[in-house]
């Protein structure tokens, strides 16, 4: 459509370029004067005239001065007739130098031909810009079914091994294995051992996945093929299997090689699950996987590794033995792994001499090693900023909120009524989160706006968690309801900055019934089926697998999960109150509050 309106513009363009060339083509032979044919009669009379050449029914008209005249006369009419009705004398005449000319070829070419011409030209000169268009597309999608996958060069200075990948243990000791297939195939061929062809590596975004296989691929000293399951997912029916093809090709010229697929479950997704959209070619694609990692001969020593966040929607097919039969779980850091990847990535950052890695390592639960890599980057930006000369602990700390949510906007004017109310909010939040028994402690009180949030109340587990109780739930939805409480409390209603809280209050409260089994009525079970139908590209979460009668008693969990956090809420509310317009007092003289210091005005 785009390449459309430009090849219409293109053209409206070369209209007019062609249209003024003409006005200044016929104008720059300047035109000799018109004049009517009793006026030439009458300067011949008068014995001005020189000359006169006729071409076709033109006069060309040259005075004894030297001017220029045309005349135009009559279709047919001779020029010796012409004189002759209006009876010029004869010696007159005489007088006259008469030429006869040829009409010029060029003016028959321009006046007769031209005309007719020009329309086709234009037309032509359209169909040809449009056909360069369509063909451009089409050599694009000739060039479609060529892999694009990147090689990453492993010969290279910046190689990476697996000294680079911090933490994940495990993973590195399974994937140690692959290195081995790659260096020593033969140890294994010859006790008649199969060497596994693909590698599932499976953990979330930014948990160092790629990097992980490209370190395989830097230990094995082989070729490194990336390519993404999102790029094989084309407009074009069969593009994507041809694209398959030809990185297989390329991987078998190079072999030993590793063949990366980064986002494997954008084609690998269960087959036949979706209705409508593009899952034909999704099909064909993964078909073409398949088809190459069982074609290749055992003695081509080319391992695949593919990585997925969502190995629950897979399909069984890629599991298979065969194929991807290993898989390697890469999960988020935990504290210890948190600190090594800092470290790693601190390598070439100069910290000051107060920065304790081990610190930011604790702050950070849940990061993943990507995040951990924004931190560090983000704080030598903030030191570099502040023309630092080296990374001071408060640069950190203040990338890590910048990374968990977003700039501070400090810049956002709020008038002093909101200011207050984002106060008594926060000051909620963190009053009940500190005496409520079983969550985190309070790391920070914000009312400075930082991404989305007006305001914000951190807190950090104080050790990595994995498993959850009830109550840890029920306290979390308590904290999350007495920024809302507060406000309705203090000022008699409250306002809209609560809604997330209350959304997620609510999705807690009926994980805990639907995913956990955490409800005594309900029991243990889950309700709801995962499971991952595409309709017409649009993916449909759940699917209900109980009973209208149960959803009403979902519902009804629901509403009392929420009474019994919204009781406790308000009743550390009511007894701590005394430490509430404290906190507000503070939070409205300096706007952010510090651990220590919470520490302190909560404890008098
Ligand atoms: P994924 O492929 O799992 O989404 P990446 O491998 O692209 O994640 O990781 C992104 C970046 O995060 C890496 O380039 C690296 O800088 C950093 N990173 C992630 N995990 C680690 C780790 N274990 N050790 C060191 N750096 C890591
Ligand atoms: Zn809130």
């Amino acid at each position: 459509m785009k390449s459309l309106v430009k090849n219409i513009l293109v053209f409206l363009f070369i209209f007019l370029v062609i249209a003024s060339l003409f006005s200044v083509f016929s104008e720059g032979v300047s035109k000799p004067e018109v004049i009517g044919v009793n006026n030439f009669i009458s300067l011949v009379k008068d014995e001005q005239i020189k000359e006169v050449s006729i071409n076709g029914n033109n006069l060309n008209v040259v005075l004894n001065s030297g001017d220029k005249k045309l005349v135009k006369k009559e279709e047919g009419e001779s020029f010796s007739d012409l004189l002759n009705n209006f009876s010029v004398p004869s010696e007159k005449i005489s007088k006259i130098e008469i030429k006869v000319e040829e009409e010029s070829q060029l003016n028959v070419f321009l006046l007769s031909v031209l005309p007719f011409l020009i329309p086709f030209l234009l037309v032509a000169v359209f169909i040809y810009f449009m056909m360069k268009g369509v063909s451009g597309a089409n050599s694009k999608a000739m060039m479609f079914g060529q892999s694009q996958a990147r090689e990453f060069d492993n010969k290279q200075k910046n190689k990476v091994s697996f000294k680079d990948v911090a933490g994940a243990k495990e993973a590195k000791q399974e994937l140690s294995e692959v290195v081995e297939f790659l260096k020593f195939p033969k140890k294994f061929h010859d006790l008649g051992a199969k060497i596994p062809k693909g590698v599932l590596l499976l953990g979330g975004p930014g948990t160092g996945k790629t990097l992980m296989a490209k370190a395989v691929a830097g230990e094995a000293n082989v070729p490194f093929y990336n390519i993404s399951g999102s790029e094989f997912v084309e407009m074009f029916v069969g593009v994507g299997a041809s694209r398959v093809r030809s990185l297989f090709q390329k991987a078998k010229k190079n072999s030993p090689c590793i063949v990366f697929i980064d986002e494997i479950d954008a084609v690998g997704r269960r087959r036949g699950a979706g209705l409508g959209g593009s899952h034909d070619e999704r099909e064909q694609t993964l078909n073409q996987i398949l088809v190459e990692m069982d074609g290749f001969d055992p003695t081509v020593n080319i391992i695949v590794i593919a990585a997925t966040n969502r190995p629950d929607v897979l399909d069984p097919a890629l599991l298979r033995p065969g194929r991807f039969d290993r898989q390697v779980v890469v999960d988020l850091p935990d504290l210890k792994d948190r600190q090594e990847i800092l470290d790693v990535h601190a390598r070439k950052k100069p910290l000051s001499k107060n920065v304790d890695l081990k610190l930011i390592a604790e702050r950070t639960p849940g990061f993943s090693g990507a995040d951990l890599a924004n931190v560090l980057n983000e704080g030598a930006i903030l030191a570099a900023r502040a023309n630092k000369k080296s990374i001071d602990v408060e640069d950190l700390f203040e990338a890590i909120e910048k990374v968990m949510m977003g700039p501070e906007r400090k810049s956002r004017v709020i008038s002093e009524q909101e200011k207050k109310i984002t106060a008594y909010h926060e000051a909620g939040h963190a009053l009940v989160a500190h005496f409520s028994p079983n969550t985190d402690p309070v790391h920070k009180i914000s009312i400075i706006a930082r991404g989305q949030a007006g305001g914000y109340t951190l807190k950090l587990p104080s050790s990595d968690k994995r498993m959850y109780s009830k109550d840890y739930f029920l306290d979390e939805i308590a904290v999350l309801l007495a920024g809302h409480l507060t406000e309705k409390k203090i000022f008699g209603e409250v306002t809209t900055g609560a809604t997330s809280d209350l959304r997620r209050a609510t999705n807690i409260a009926k994980k805990l019934i639907t995913d956990y089994g955490m409800s005594d009525k309900l029991g243990p079970r889950t309700f709801g089926e995962k499971e991952e139908m595409i309709f017409l590209g649009k993916e449909i979460h759940e699917q209900r697998d109980y009973s209208e009668k149960v959803a009403e008693q979902i519902d009804e969990e629901v509403f009392s999960f929420i009474d019994i956090s919204k009781k406790r809420a308000e009743k550390i509310l009511e007894e701590k109150n005394n430490y509430l317009e404290k906190i507000v007092e503070v939070l409205m003289e300096k706007e952010t509050i510090e651990k220590d210091e919470f520490d302190k005005i909560v404890s008098v």
